[in-house]
Formats: C-alpha cells, structure tokens, sequence
C-alpha cells in the first residue's frame, strides 16, 4: 500500500544528516529541531500556532480537554472514520454523535450534522477522509449559528486546500476551533515512528494546548491543569523538517497516481472512481473506490494473489464497533456507512508508484472485474 522505503531512499543523505545531528547533540526531548519544526509549519500553514504533539489521537484528546468540554456534552461526528476519532470523545466521558456519511464524498455533510443538534451539543468533529476536506464554509456556519466549537481531524489532510465560495484558499486543520494532525509513518507527511500536532489561531487556546500537552504546567512543577505527557521526539521533528520541504511534491505526485486509476477506470461500469469536490483539491491519502454488482472481497483476494495489497478503510462502521454498543444504536441507523463498508476497496497510493506499476494494478483489476 506504501513504499516507505523508496521514499525515504530518495532523501537518503538529508534524513541521515538530520537525525545523526540530533544524536551528535543529545537533544533528544524537546531539541531545538521540534521548534524549528514548529514554525516550519506554521508559515507552511498560514497558521498562528502550531503545537507538536506525540501522536494524532493525543492530538484529538488534547483539543478536546483545551476546549473545556464536560462529561454528558455530545460531540457530533462521523460514523465512518478511523477509531481514534469516536474513541477520545468516549475516553473523556463526552457523548459521540455520530452521523452518517455522503455516499459520493465518505464525509460528513452539514445537513446530516444539523440534525443532531441538540441541545447538550457542544462540538463538531469534521474528519477530512481520505485526503479531502469536508465542507468547512457550511459547517462553520452552523457552528456560528449554534455556537459550537470545531475540531477539525486532519490525519489524512495534511496539506490539502480548502476553497471557499469566493475562491480564497485555506489549508485543512486550519479553518476550526483547533486542527488536529498525524505523522504517522504512512500519512502524507509522516515520521519514522508516532507524531502529531494540533493547530490554532487563538492565541489563549494555543497557551491552553501547549500546557495540557506537558503535564497541565506552564511555569515548572506547577500543575494548573491536569494534562498529559504528549511530545514530538526531537528525532522525529528533525525527520518532518526534512520531509515537509518535500510535502508539496509528495501531495503531487499521490494526484498523479490518482489520475491514472480514474483514467483507466473511467469506462469500468462495477467501478466508481472517488468524486473530487468542489470546495477541496484531494491530496489522496486514500485512492478509495465503490466496488458495485461485484464480488469485493473477492476482488481483493485476487489482487493479494498477483502481489497487489489492497485494503478495506473501513470494514465495520463505529456504531457497530462491539466497544460502542453502550451508544445504543442498531444495524441498520446509518444505512450509507453501513454500505460503505461492504463496498469500498483502497488501492496502493504512494508518492513513488510509477506507470509500469499502476498499469500492472490496474489491468489485473480489469481483468477480475470482465472475468
Ligand atoms: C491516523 C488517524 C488518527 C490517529 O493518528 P495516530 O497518530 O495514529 O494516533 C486520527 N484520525 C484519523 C482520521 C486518522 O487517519
């Protein structure tokens, strides 16, 4: 599904040379790349604030505890994500909402938000799947109109443009309340092990995130907040420094991927190819199709066979998750998630597939599908 080791072998003396002056000066917590770091990407986001963190879930707690929430509060989210999303809100003692995805786009869209609104509401939680932006123009509109904070879950955004109506751009995780991001190794831009951060323009909540993140302390071994342990090792932030130069590039080259498959799936009647927004470019953190009137599963087994990987992002709804049955819902609540699940497949999307290797995916695709 990656190529992690192709990407890293193209920046070989960089990344080396990065990490060797980490271990030469023994800066290993809080070296003087996590700062560097830091302002990298908030100039390369347009954003105030960025703060580092140890992982993309601890990202999504510590936005969750800066913004004061309390148990019984009900966050709205999607029903069609990955776990940490749904599983920081019911760590904290706060309600998951969730609701239903748009067939065509896997995200959250503002009607299925406003619906739920009650009002115990307090947050949104837009997660921008795949690599592509959820409606951010209307869903801060309806977080105005009923006074709600945002919380933007950007792990598989970074770097993706958001476009308002007007035509000004802004980056994912950037537009909320709070933006939240992973590193993680296979993200579009990922460390060598775990990393995250949040993002914000407000100056008091940045403080706020910033002392959560180190123990709920400003000054030294005073606790005025209970917080949590959450850094970027120096070694990692070394790496992103590195990496980042290279995001631009790396979004580029995951479109150009993603134009081939549409290309070769355009007159594949049991194929449809992910719709491409308006409102967002898709930097493709996923190459996620619709697999219809077609044996899915079968499919994938298939591709295994010819040494292809293919993967199912997501194969059980969160309502459906055994651990979140005290929510109460039933099969059958969230008819599109639901569907969803029986028939998306995800195809090998990385910044170093090159012609030869999407043709050899793609024609032995064909070849299941006419059989
Ligand atoms: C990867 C991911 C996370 C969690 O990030 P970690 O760094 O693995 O903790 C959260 N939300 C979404 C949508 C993700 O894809």
């Amino acid at each position: 599904m990656v190529d992690l080791k192709g990407q890293y072998l193209q920046i070989k003396q960089d990344l080396d040379a990065a990490i060797q002056e980490v271990i030469d000066n023994s800066e290993f917590i809080n070296g003087s790349a996590v700062k560097v770091f830091q302002k990298n990407l908030e100039q390369y986001l347009s954003v105030k604030h960025v703060i580092p963190c140890a992982n993309g879930t601890d990202a999504l707690q510590i936005a969750m505890m800066a913004l004061g929430l309390k148990p019984g509060d009900e966050i709205i989210t999607t029903n069609f994500t990955f776990i940490a999303t749904v599983e920081v809100i019911a760590m904290l003692g706060l309600k998951p909402v969730l609701a239903d995805v748009d067939e065509n786009t896997f995200l959250l869209s503002p009607e299925s938000i406003e619906k739920l609104i009650t009002s115990k509401t307090k947050a949104i939680v837009p997660v921008h799947l795949f690599g592509q932006c959820c409606d951010m123009e209307q869903i801060m509109k309806l977080a105005n109109k009923y006074e709600l904070f945002v919380i933007e879950d950007s792990a598989q955004a970074m770097g993706a443009d958001f476009q308002y109506n007007d035509g000004t751009l802004q980056k994912a995780g950037t537009i909320g309340d709070i933006g939240c991001t992973s590193f993680f190794p296979s993200k579009n831009l990922g460390c060598f092990g775990d990393g995250g951060a949040l993002f914000t323009n407000n100056d008091e909540l940045a403080l706020m995130i910033r002392s959560i993140a180190n123990h709920g302390m400003k000054v030294r071994y005073y606790h005025d907040h209970i917080g949590i342990n959450s850094r970027l090792d120096t070694i990692q932030a070394a790496i992103l420094n590195v990496k980042l130069k290279n995001l631009e590039h790396y979004n580029t080259a995951r479109q150009k991927a993603a134009d081939y498959y549409d290309r070769a799936f355009q007159n594949e009647q049991k194929i449809k190819i992910p719709l491409r927004v308006s409102y967002s470019n898709h930097i493709f953190h996923q190459y996620t199709v619709i697999i219809k009137d077609a044996d899915r599963d079968g499919l994938k087994n298939f591709l295994q066979s010819k040494g292809i990987p293919a993967m199912v992002y997501y194969p059980v709804t969160m309502h459906l998750q055994h651990a979140y049955q005290y929510l109460g819902y039933r099969q059958g609540d969230f008819p599109v998630s639901e569907f969803l699940c029986k028939s998306v497949l995800s195809l090998p999307m990385h910044t170093e597939l090159d012609n030869q290797q999407l043709e050899y995916i793609t024609s032995t695709i064909t070849e299941f599908l006419s059989k």
